[in-house]
């Protein structure tokens, strides 16, 4: 899949079965499932803070299905992993790795 512009991480939804794998994974908070009646497991993938992606490709490196892509270090200025991410994260996977607030 090709690196869209300025972005950190993306998805190629064709490919992902909603495992909640790398959401489990994300220490940013960057990731959450979202409810999609068109999925099959009824919930999909989300990237819902890509400002907060500390690039450390633990998503991308744990996804069994190849769904997930993470910029390269040379071509993205990743964020620091700030407090906020880490309860944000935390939040998330308390939340069921659902997306908070939805
Ligand atoms: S690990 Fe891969 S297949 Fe699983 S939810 Fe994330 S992107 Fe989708
Ligand atoms: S690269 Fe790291 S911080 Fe960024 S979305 Fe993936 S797991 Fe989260």
């Amino acid at each position: 899949m090709v690196a869209p512009k300025d972005t950190p991480v993306w998805v190629d939804e064709t490919r992902c079965k909603a495992c909640n794998i790398c959401v489990s994974y994300c220490p940013a908070g960057v990731l959450a499932m979202r409810d999609e009646v068109t999925s099959v497991l009824g919930q999909m993938i989300e990237v819902v803070h890509p400002q907060s992606c500390i690039g450390c490709s633990e998503c991308e490196s744990h996804c069994p299905d190849f769904a997930i892509f993470v910029a390269k270090r040379d071509e993205f200025k990743f964020a620091k992993l700030t407090p906020e991410a880490k309860e944000r994260a935390k939040a998330v996977k308390e939340n069921n790795y659902k997306k908070l607030n939805a």
